[in-house]
């Protein structure tokens, strides 16, 4: 069982997928039905997956240098835009609060949650 993430702007449970592929195949049916476009992102509470709309998304790519405090790789976001946009989406939906800070050994941001921070 997982604990059901809900969406802090509307109140509804969010769809929770057990793999990036089911919610791509989520995503595109969407796309099909409501002509909305989203993207899928793996939630930082429950570690399953979630749809977020385009506009919000902020590509990011996998940090081999850096790992969050569960020992999971870290997102890299190439831009300090990118990754606060992120914060902000991970706000709405999960109200968890973000930092945004350098990564250390390559060109990129990283966030942290406020607790594991210590820079
Ligand atoms: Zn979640
Ligand atoms: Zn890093």
């Amino acid at each position: 069982m997982f604990s059901q993430c809900t969406s802090r702007r509307t109140g509804d449970p969010l769809n929770t997928y057990l793999c990036d592929i089911s919610a791509q195949q989520a995503a595109d049916q969407v796309k099909i039905n409501h002509g909305k476009a989203m993207v899928s992102y793996q939630c930082d509470s429950c570690n399953y997956w979630h749809l977020c709309p385009e506009e919000r998304h902020t590509p990011s790519v996998t940090c081999h240098h850096c790992t969050s405090g569960d020992g999971r790789p870290k997102q890299l976001y190439a831009t300090h835009d990118a990754a606060e946009k992120r914060a902000d989406c991970l706000w709405q939906e999960n109200r968890v609060q973000l930092k945004v800070y350098k990564c250390p050994h390559q060109h990129g941001w990283h966030l942290t949650k406020f607790r594991d921070w210590r820079g």
